[in-house]
């Protein structure tokens, strides 16, 4: 029986006035009633667009929501890891608006199908009724990875030695791949801790530290063998790992590096690059000090970045300053919307000009209100500057969230573009260098999550034929 609601089946989550004063996870999830409801929304269509042109790693959309409508949870988190490796952080994180949701045929008259919630409820009842099995596992990861360097090898179930670097979701999802295939895995992370983007980058209000936890903990449990602290460059080169022996080689290390504003007075105390910034507020627990916190960017890292900032102690005002308008805005209107009902404030078609200080540090934004032009040829509408119109924006801490790139001076002996991405053959994800592969980020510039998980898997598969299994 279909459930023909227009509207979905609402989650439940944190009053914003509550929710502001901690970090804890804003949607709380649907109850398996809740699940079942909306599942029963889904019209299984014979075409289902959500899967075959929304999803980019085609997860079996209305087979998994099938079995959620009988009851058959397991069963359902059994078709999604077919196809993906982190359903309960993809469920969560995905800018599903743009890809499978917004392919869903429910969307043409009403909202479309919670595919994304659904997700991330089954991959949640898998993770809290397997706990049982897997507890005390070997190699837990709280167990430390120190002195256990050829565990892995040992573990496998052939000699062959992979190597994987970077832990964010490409990284993550390869590891997974090649070691459910047998191979020896090891897993190489610049940072003290594992999980890329996915630990330092999203804030815990949006994918909880314990949902990469037990990611890693599988991983590890399956013979993969994580070695944080360790950067490519600086202490291994893609040589050493050869001379090691390590005959299959994944490079994901993301696009970690902040893009800066290039505006006098970028160098004061109080500016952070969001990277930074999220890094301290996600991993270290460490705030700026600061009463008025002005964001600059109109992304989704801006959205996580000012909805961190509101939950920072000293923090009495956010506001987010964005060139363009709302409409063109490329964030998640969902995070939009989560970002104005936790008080954040927007000054759009708003460009920062200069930073303000005095004795080195941060005292306002000069800002200069924009207009846009008609549409050019390809109908991008461009921003230009309203003469007299400058004005400050009192603020002590700036948060530079303008995009990210990728830092692959570190890769020896292998091509880059003149954007410093990684050249790939884009069937298979192998560089220049044979034995050498590529995905994520570091290949394209910043994406999403999923994109990245995505090309993890297909160059796992790559380096699984390439290896001669
Ligand atoms: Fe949607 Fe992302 Fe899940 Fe694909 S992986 S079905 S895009 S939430
Ligand atoms: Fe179900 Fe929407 Fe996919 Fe159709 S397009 S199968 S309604 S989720």
């Amino acid at each position: 029986m279909i459930n023909l609601n227009k509207a979905r089946t609402k989650m439940p989550e944190q009053d914003p006035r509550a929710r502001i004063r901690n970090f804890d996870e804003v949607a709380a999830g649907y109850t398996e009633e809740m699940a079942v409801r909306e599942a029963l929304r889904c019209l299984k269509c014979r075409e289902h667009p959500c899967m075959t042109s929304g999803c980019p790693i085609h997860n079996n959309i209305p087979a998994f929501i099938e079995k959620i409508t009988e009851g058959e949870f397991e069963a359902a988190y059994q078709i999604l890891t077919e196809t993906t490796s982190l359903p309960a952080v993809c469920g969560r994180v995905c800018p599903q608006y743009l890809q499978c949701e917004g392919k869903c045929v429910r969307g043409e008259k009403g909202r479309p199908v919670a595919i994304g919630a659904l997700e991330r409820f089954v991959a949640d009842w898998h993770r809290h009724h397997a706990a049982e099995e897997t507890e005390g596992a070997p190699g837990a990861a709280s167990e430390g990875i120190e002195g256990t360097a050829d565990k892995a090898v040992t573990d496998a179930k052939n000699s062959i030695k992979t190597a994987v670097i970077g832990s964010g979701p490409a990284g993550l999802a390869c590891a997974g791949v090649l070691a459910e295939k047998g191979y020896a895995v090891t897993l190489f992370e610049k940072e003290e801790i594992a999980g890329g983007v996915l630990a330092y980058g999203i804030p815990k209000f949006r994918l909880p530290a314990e949902i990469l936890e037990k990611e890693l903990d599988s991983l590890v449990a399956a013979g993969v063998q994580i070695e944080t602290g360790k950067e490519l460059g600086k202490d291994f080169t893609l040589a050493d790992l050869e001379a090691r022996g390590f005959r299959g080689i994944f490079i994901g290390n993301g696009a970690g590096e902040s893009m800066r504003l290039g505006i006098p007075g970028q160098e004061l105390e109080g500016v952070l690059p969001a990277a930074a910034f999220l890094y301290d507020v996600n991993c270290r627990g460490i705030f700026p000090d600061a009463e008025h916190i002005a964001v600059i960017g109109g992304g989704n890292v801006a959205m996580d970045a000012c909805r961190a900032a509101v939950r920072c102690p000293s923090a009495k005002k956010v506001t987010v300053v964005y060139r363009r308008s709302v409409a063109e805005m490329p964030a998640d209107p969902a995070e939009l919307a989560e970002a104005k009902a936790e008080g954040v404030e927007f000054l759009f078609l708003t460009a920062p000009v200069k930073v303000v200080g005095e004795n080195g540090k941060v005292q306002g934004l000069q800002c200069q209100k924009m207009e846009l032009t008609e549409p050019d040829a390809s109908g991008r509408r461009k921003p230009v500057p309203v003469p007299g119109s400058e004005f400050v924006l009192d603020t002590d801490c700036i948060i530079e969230a303008i995009g990210s790139r990728s830092d692959n001076s570190c890769v020896d002996g292998v091509d880059t573009t003149d954007r410093g991405l990684i050249v790939t053959d884009p069937e298979t994800g192998a560089t220049t260098r044979p034995g050498v592969y590529a995905g994520g980020d570091t290949v394209t510039g910043p994406k999403t999550v999923i994109a990245a998980m995505g090309a993890g898997r297909k160059a796992a598969e790559a380096m699984d034929a390439y290896l001669g299994k």
